[in-house]
């Protein structure tokens, strides 16, 4: 593996098909398993680590998003990456961006409404990254369900020639849906923070029996996080994977997303809907067997 800086060496070290999976760094089996997804498929595996400015707020986390390189470094190598990407600020935005990219409507809820110019941000930084490495196809994961819908609608808008592949959420063995930001938790925060996924699971457990209103499978997680001291829910809603408009009834492919505060530290996951011709199949992502390799850190 080797580590670079800048975009025109990415493109010098790679060859063949290249894959590409974009992140913050602060690596944890999440972004493993992009770079593993990535490895299997293609012939040269890229990861970039960026914390982006442009998509945090000025009341984020920007500031004290973890970061360790030297950690990141013996991560991805053991998962197959060939070219780990760590461009500067400067690399990335020689200048301040003019160009301003908005996802109409897919925006409008969820993260986008919590987070303004959050996914502005993200559309940017995406949209560098894509045309800067040149990747056949780039590798994101469900946990984020909204922005992977956002990106898709992106990368269709402008005819962007790569493939967007959808990885699973990794969770660790109690569920907890891995995160960076899972390193801030303490463990008190770290119980509190089991009613998101503890209330997704409980709500797919309702679909697979049956339920397909939305309000009921709304209720399951927010009376959930509702019974944590610890936490304050700030979202439960069904969505609509293609519009992220909100959803009354699964009838279509649909995501259950939540987002909530812990402590100081915000934390969202979702588990995915498909909806067949006449049954539902869930998607909870996959529970790691032992501890994951934030556990400890
Ligand atoms: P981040 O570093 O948090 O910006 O995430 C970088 C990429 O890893 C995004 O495509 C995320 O959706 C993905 N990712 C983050 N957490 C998980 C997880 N628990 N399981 C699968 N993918 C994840």
């Amino acid at each position: 593996m080797i580590v670079v800086e800048s975009f025109a060496d990415v493109r010098a070290a790679s060859s063949g098909r290249v894959g590409l999976a974009p992140t913050m760094g602060y690596l944890h089996n999440g972004h493993l398993s992009l770079f593993r997804a990535a490895r299997a498929d293609c012939d040269t595996v890229v990861a970039s680590i960026f914390v982006n400015p442009l998509q945090f707020g000025p009341t984020d986390d920007l500031g004290r998003y973890p970061r360790d390189l030297d950690r990141d470094a013996v991560l991805a190598e053991q998962a197959g990456v060939d070219v780990l990407f760590v461009p500067s600020v400067e690399e990335m935005y020689p200048e301040p961006p003019r160009l301003e990219l908005r996802i109409a409507d897919l925006t409008d809820h969820f993260e986008g409404a919590h987070r303004p110019g959050h996914f502005e941000g993200v559309a940017i930084v995406v949209a560098k990254l894509l045309a800067g490495c040149q990747p056949g196809r780039a590798y994101f994961g469900r946990k984020d369900a909204q922005q992977l819908s956002v990106i898709r609608r992106m990368v269709a808008d402008l005819s962007f020639p790569v493939e967007i592949v959808p990885v699973p959420t990794v969770r660790e063995s109690d569920g907890l849906a891995l995160s960076s930001r899972n390193t801030f938790l303490s463990d008190d925060d770290r119980m509190a923070a089991l009613t998101l996924s503890g209330g997704l699971l409980a709500a797919a457990d309702a679909v697979d029996a049956g339920e397909r209103d939305g309000a009921v499978l709304e209720a399951l997680v927010a009376d959930r996080i509702g019974s944590e001291d610890g936490a304050r829910l700030e979202y439960a809603s069904l969505a609509d994977a293609a519009t992220v408009q909100p959803l009354v009834e699964l009838t279509v492919d649909a995501f259950l997303a939540v987002a909530a505060r812990v402590g100081e530290t915000r934390l969202i996951d979702n588990v995915a809907f498909s909806v067949g011709d006449d049954s539902v199949t869930v998607d909870r992502g996959v529970i790691l067997e032992g501890p994951s390799v934030l556990e400890g850190s």
